[in-house]
This record gives structure tokens, C-alpha cells and sequence, in this order.
């Protein structure tokens, strides 16, 4: 498939054109016309385009791409390596943000809930088409301890749990990634418990004292599954080589 064409189907079906974002969605750097072999990963880091080279994969696929608001624009060190690695070897690179979290179906947050066996998820905040935070419940109670030990098997990931003091969970929200200040919409709306990728100090008391229990279960763990189901759709739907590449990372 033409690398721009495969670029509209994407930016068509993550609706782009309706998000504010931090960084551009889509097509961040071109390379060869012809995509077959697609590498995916959380973040375009140096090592996950080593793997593309290695592999000679045609486009790269992630959710945190390049070009952040606020970051520095000049193309030089650690900036330059990437970009010149993957202009040398003609890898596209795509990059689906805010687009990625929040689609209903193929969206982090979509994915996240559905591994966590959440049901009747529905956006945490009904009001914002494009809400990131996600609310819904389980089909038993579960105890604090009960719910760390779900998140730690299902993501294969130990979570820092902060005790909120209720006995039993049974509505929960969350919100992939650096949506830990979600917290406060959660607990305000009377929900058991919040859980989302990133912790900050402020977190602990936030949930100490409005009493909702908080998991913080990685922001690269709790990312892990929108680009894997949009890789599966890439391989159903347009009929690529799409390989998922998860690199470590303890955050
Ligand atoms: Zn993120």
C-alpha cells in the first residue's frame, strides 16, 4: 500500500481532524512509497527503529511520535539520530496520539478496559465527545488487594496501589498513560476506584482524601494495547505485515 494512502486510511479511522493535540497525528517523517512490512511499539525510541532496520520493516507505528509542543525544534542529537536513521533506511514513520487513546473500539483506554474484564464502559465525562477517561464496573466486588492482583497479572506488571478506604470496588475509571489527574472527576463522580498509567505526588492525597482508590499501573504498560489492536486491524482490514515490538520500560 502507498505509504500516503495507508496515512488517510488511518487518519480517517482515528478521525484526526476532530482532536487538540500535543504533537501531529499521522504521517510525522516519509519514507519508501511502498508500505508491506510495518513495525509497531509504544514509542519510536532508538531501539525500537533498530529493529525496524533489522527487520527491514517499511513504516514504523506508534503512539508517542516525535514534535511535542514545547519541546525544542532543532533536528540535533538524539533528535537527529532517530530522524536520520529512519530517513536513511526509507522508514515512514506514523504516530497516533490523543486520536489513539480515545477511539472506542481500537483506543488505549478501549483496549485497557476490556484486558481489565471492566464492563458497560462508557466515557468518564459524557459531555466531551472526545472524553479520555473511561468509567464502568465490575461484574463482582473486589477488594483492594484483589484488583492490584488483577492488574499485576494482566499487565504483567506489579501497579503502585494507594488505599482509598472502601471495603469494596465495584465502579471503576481510568485513563491510560499521564491521565492520573483524572482522579478528581472519578472520586467526585463517586467511583470505587481510578487507575491510569503515570503517579504524581499529588495523587496519593488526592485519593487518600476523597477516599477512591488508586492504581498507578505504568504509563508504557497501560499503553501497550491500542497499537496492538490497530496493527491487528491494519493486518484484517488492509492486508499488511504488521509486528508488535514491546521494549521494556519500568515507567
Ligand atoms: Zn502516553
Amino acid at each position: 500500500m502507498k505509504n500516503i494512502k495507508l496515512a488517510n486510511k488511518l487518519d480517517q479511522l482515528l478521525d484526526i481532524h476532530h482532536f487538540k493535540d500535543y504533537c501531529p497525528n499521522g504521517l510525522q517523517i516519509e519514507g519508501v512509497q511502498e508500505v508491506k512490512k510495518i513495525i509497531t511499539g509504544v514509542t519510536a525510541s532508538q531501539a525500537l527503529i533498530d529493529i525496524a532496520i533489522e527487520q527491514h520493516a517499511d513504516a514504523i507505528l506508534v503512539h508517542h511520535g516525535y514534535f511535542w509542543k514545547g519541546e525544542k525544534q532543532e533536528i540535533v542529537g538524539m533528535k537527529y539520530k532517530r530522524i536520520k536513521a529512519l530517513i536513511d533506511h526509507g522508514i515512514n514513520l506514523y504516530a497516533y496520539h490523543l486520536p489513539l487513546d480515545v477511539h472506542p473500539e481500537l483506543g488505549n483506554n478501549a483496549q485497557l478496559g476490556k484486558l481489565l474484564q471492566i464492563i458497560d464502559r462508557r466515557p468518564l465525562e459524557p459531555w466531551d465527545k472526545r472524553s479520555v477517561g473511561r468509567v464502568g464496573k465490575f461484574s463482582q466486588a473486589l477488594s483492594g488487594a484483589q484488583l492490584s492482583q488483577r492488574i499485576e497479572t494482566l499487565l504483567a506488571r506489579t501497579p503502585l496501589h494507594i488505599d482509598g478506604g472502601k471495603k469494596e470496588i465495584l465502579s471503576v475509571a481510568w485513563c491510560t498513560g499521564g491521565g492520573q489527574d483524572y482522579i478528581s472527576i472519578a472520586a467526585e463522580q463517586g467511583i470505587d476506584a481510578f487507575i491510569s498509567g503515570e503517579i504524581s505526588e499529588r495523587t496519593v492525597h488526592i485519593a487518600r482524601e476523597m477516599g477512591i482508590h488508586y492504581y498507578a499501573a505504568g504509563h508504557h504498560a497501560s499503553e501497550r494495547y491500542g497499537v496492538q489492536a490497530l496493527g491487528r486491524w491494519i493486518e484484517t482490514e488492509l492486508g499488511l505485515d504488521v509486528a508488535f515490538i514491546d521494549i521494556d520500560n519500568p515507567v
